[in-house]
């Protein structure tokens, strides 16, 4: 029997997991699926590596089935989808490592409860991270789990990427900018090492453009700068996000408005971005096909806060050798593409129009000055690869 991991992101209603064999040359992408709405109509969906739909099971009655026992379902179904193999560790995404956790870590008692603790600093996602760590625990108490932050690549930007303009005390206390999508980060990182050791070795801009969206700057793979901050609220305009607003926004909506900090909270994370000035989607496609003039408006303003961004990380590292597309929108969409880049044309970018069509790996013209490319990411094999690297070799020690 040889072994195999599962990557974990766990959110309040749902649970996206992939899972890897163990091959001799890295993990096999085998699997992956989300367990969806978890308290009202629970559905487990998976697929295999070709997209073919390997399960698709809905319980009845299920709305008063936990994490854990939906976790037990899930376990069971991969125990029968790989009877060839058995689960040696858990792999998790944890959105906050705070200020103290820099690399992938082996779960104890002491490492969740110093997570808790950072529970405050990423409220939506944090405790449903812990959540299913500890349903996993009470499932297969022996079974190692392992951390994966998603500040962790940012960690060791200079004090001037990571400080607001505020009171030292403040700063000391964790109110900084720690930077997410780390792993997905992270990821493109590694591949680019691979396919073009050249450009990863520069100045580069990677645009991680999804539901949640953000850009890293990065010098020789390494995080300089990145859009988001404090939260996964600040810097581009994201689906139903805001991106970066004036603070006294928020002060006019709490004293002028009337509104309460929980409305303002759904307001920010919930209600804005593409769908809050389109009013029609949060969704990029929904938005290309619509003929509302207000979904143009929102493209628009997605393309033109994206390159701005951009623009201030190429000050961030003093030029620019190259830009990266990925996640959603950032793989599959060329208007978005065409647009960002054409906005950045004063940087030395010129794209190719049939290549950027085609979602081709390389996107930019033979003779711009700035490579732009499109590189899948793979967040959860980013975390199956540093659930290996962090396992307890057999017989002991590390
Ligand atoms: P993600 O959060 O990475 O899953 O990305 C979700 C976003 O990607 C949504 O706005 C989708 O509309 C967008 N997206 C996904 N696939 C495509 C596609 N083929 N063309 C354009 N946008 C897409």
């Amino acid at each position: 029997m040889s072994g195999a991991v599962v990557s974990i992101n766990a959110g309040s209603s749902s649970i996206k997991f992939a899972l890897f064999t163990l091959d001799t040359d890295g993990p096999r992408h085998a699997a992956a699926g989300k367990l969806e709405g978890i308290g009202t109509a629970p559905r487990l969906v998976a697929r295999d590596a070709d997209g073919a739909v390997l399960v698709d099971r809905s319980w009845n009655n299920g709305a008063g089935l936990t994490h854990e026992a939906l976790l037990h379902d899930l376990f069971a179904w991969a125990g029968d989808h790989l009877p060839e193999h058995e689960i040696i560790a858990i792999g998790h995404r944890v959105v906050h490592g705070g200020m103290a956790f820099a690399r992938p870590l082996l779960v104890d008692d002491a490492l969740l409860t110093a997570l808790d603790a950072l529970s405050p600093l990423a409220p939506l996602h944090q405790p449903h991270n812990l959540a299913a760590i500890r349903a996993i625990r009470a499932l297969a108490p022996a079974l190692p789990q392992v951390a994966c932050f998603d500040t962790a690549f940012h960690h060791d930007r200079a004090d001037s990427a990571t400080r607001f303009a505020l009171p030292r005390a403040l700063h000391d206390k964790g109110i900084r900018r720690y930077g997410f999508h780390g792993l997905s980060y992270e990821y493109i990182a590694r591949t680019l090492r691979e396919i073009d050791p050249e450009l990863a070795g520069g100045r580069l801009i990677v645009a991680h453009l999804g539901n949640g969206a953000s850009l890293c700057a990065m010098r020789e793979g390494k995080s300089v700068d990145t859009t988001m901050g404090f939260t996964a609220l600040d810097g581009l305009m994201m689906g139903t996000r805001c991106g970066n607003i004036d603070p006294g926004v928020l002060l006019h909506l709490l004293t002028q408005e009337g509104m309460s900090s929980g409305e303002i909270e759904t307001l920010l994370y919930q209600q804005s971005g593409l769908l809050g000035v389109s009013g029609v989607s949060s969704d990029m496609r929904a938005l290309h096909k619509s003929e509302d003039p207000h979904a143009a408006e929102a493209i628009d303003l997605f393309t033109w806060r994206a390159a701005r961004e951009a623009g201030a990380l190429v000050s961030s590292l003093g030029g620019l050798d190259g830009i990266v597309f990925t996640a959603g929108i950032g793989e599959n969409d060329p208007i978005i593409r065409a647009s960002i880049c054409e906005r950045l044309a004063w940087t030395g970018l010129t794209i190719d129009r049939d290549l950027n069509a085609r979602n081709a790996p390389v996107i930019s013209r033979p003779d711009s000055r700035i490579i732009a490319r499109v590189i899948p990411t793979d967040e959860e094999r980013m975390i199956a690869v540093h659930t290996l690297g962090v396992l307890p070799a057999p017989g002991g020690g590390r």
